[in-house]
């Protein structure tokens, strides 16, 4: 059954085929039996998933009409909130903290059937590209358990490239799907800001987190966002427009489309990642697309503007967690302020620490023109250049990430993590929609992804013409050995 599509999987539930029960059986045997090996899941929800499957079961028994999503296996990262389930964050400080309420995106997916299997591991706080900074566990890349899944969200794709679930959500503030979709051969979609809830999601970089998902095909990631793809009113930033249909205008021609390519922004890439780029783009011409020059050369300073902003904003975001409001209480503090310095201390793991201190720091008073001021300018700046290069292409093609998947423990320079978001950090600080798509292999077998960024409600845009692409490339996507 993990061969299926999750549409597959859903239509032979609707015929009856197969149970809901049985097909969640069937996934929690998968957790259960690969889970020890690659690490994805820090929560699995065995008997919370099976009563809703029987639920599921009994409803469709007296004939109730059937969701959209009825009967799907789907992940959530574990910033994600489920009512009365753990969300840890992959932190220590959180491991005691149960969730109050659902996030829109929980609500969402359960109206329309979804069965939410689990909790997935992630960098702390989504602070991270390799999901090594989760202070829970380790994730594995399915394709070789050496490799990391890539991050954040890595859990979340580890678990579909591992075929433990056919789909996931992770949460991308600068790459935390596209990267580890990339990686791990999957799809993932990084909406327009305030397409998707950011209600019940643990704030990242608030102007740059969007709830994201992952999936084996374009087909099965555009159901997502037919379901979660809309307004909410518990979320002042979400986008007033209503659902979109995604699924009719999956296009297979791409004649008259432009694809659009900021070929400067691409110098420097290894001699393998840019033929695997090019060789897209020749697949793009076969299907009628004409390739344009685009001038995007303010995406270079994406990288620098984004560690400004994103470090400013986690800095008052994480300021909640202090042992008396969330968090585990230090048991050394004797004093109001020992409470916080000692729980902070204890709780957050360094990478977090760095990034707070970070945007501490650019937020002072003496340096929050030099620094914050200056890198919001240059996001309004880069908003302007997107404007301006959509004027001449549909969408923009950029390889996701500069190389494929990267041994655990190899990256040990924080900066050097940082650089590994530079062609995804662009579409978060414009706000713009972009996919991930798998796009062929490395020659030492590592998957690589081709990235699609359209303008700013252009969601549909970007789905359907990545699903030409797919189409053309590789309508079956290829598993790896460990999930066969
Ligand atoms: N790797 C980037 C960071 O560490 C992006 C993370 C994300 O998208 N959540 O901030």
């Amino acid at each position: 059954m993990h061969h299926d599509t999750a549409i597959e999987i859903r239509d032979s539930f609707l015929r009856g085929e197969r149970s809901a029960e049985a097909i969640t059986k069937y996934f929690l045997d998968r957790i259960d039996r690969l889970n020890p090996q690659v690490g994805a899941f820090i929560t699995v929800l065995h008997d919370r998933a099976m009563e809703k499957a029987k639920a599921l079961d009994a409803a469709k028994e007296r004939g109730e009409k059937m969701g959209k999503l009825a009967g799907i296996p789907i992940a959530l990262k574990d910033n994600i909130h489920v009512k009365d389930v753990v969300s840890t964050c992959g932190s220590k400080f959180l491991t005691n903290y149960r969730a109050p309420f659902n996030a829109t995106v929980t609500e969402l997916l359960e109206a329309e059937g979804a069965i939410i299997i689990g909790k997935t591991n992630l960098d702390e706080f989504a602070m991270g590209s390799s999901t090594e900074h989760s202070a829970l566990m380790k994730t594995c890349n399915p394709w070789d358990l050496s490799w990391t899944p890539g991050g954040s969200s890595g859990g979340s794709a580890a678990a579909v490239a591992a075929r433990l679930c056919p789909l996931a959500f992770g949460s991308d503030t600068g790459g935390s799907v596209r990267q580890p979709a990339a990686l791990c051969n999957l799809v993932g979609f990084k909406p327009t800001y305030g397409r998707v809830s950011r209600y019940g999601l643990v704030a990242y970089g608030s102007s740059l987190d969007q709830i994201s998902p992952f999936g084996t095909t374009v087909r099965d990631t555009a159901l997502l966002m037919e379901v979660v793809g809309r307004h909410c009113d518990r979320d002042s930033t979400s986008l007033q427009s209503g659902p979109q249909d995604y699924q009719t205008l999956l296009s297979r021609d791409l004649t008259g489309k432009r694809i659009g390519v900021p070929w400067n922004f691409l110098e420097g890439l290894p001699q393998h990642t840019r033929a695997n780029f090019d060789q897209s783009l020749e697949t793009f011409k076969k299907l009628g697309a004409t390739i344009v020059d685009v001038d995007l050369t303010l995406l270079k300073s994406g990288v620098a503007a984004y560690y400004i902003i994103a470090t400013a904003e986690a800095s008052t975001n994480l300021a909640r967690f202090d042992g008396i409001r969330y968090g585990q209480r230090s048991k050394r503090a004797k004093t109001l302020s020992e409470v916080y310095d000692f729980s902070k201390a204890e709780g957050y793991g360094k990478e977090v620490k760095r990034r707070i201190m970070l945007g501490t720091y650019v937020l002072s008073a003496g340096f929050q023109d030099a620094y914050y001021r200056k890198a919001q300018r240059v996001r309004t700046l880069i908003i302007r250049q997107y404007e301006e290069a959509f004027r001449q292409c549909d969408v923009v093609a950029t390889p996701v990430t500069t190389d494929g998947a990267f041994v655990k423990g190899s990256i040990t320079d924080p900066l050097m993590e940082y650089l590994e978001d530079i062609y995804t950090i662009p579409a978060n600080l414009g706000g713009v929609p972009a996919i991930s798509v798998p796009a062929g292999f490395t020659p030492k077998g590592q998957p690589l992804g081709i990235q699609l960024s359209g303008p700013q409600q252009g969601d549909v845009v970007v789905f359907a013409i990545a699903h030409a692409f797919e189409q053309a490339t590789a309508p079956d996507p290829s598993m790896p050995e460990l999930a066969k």
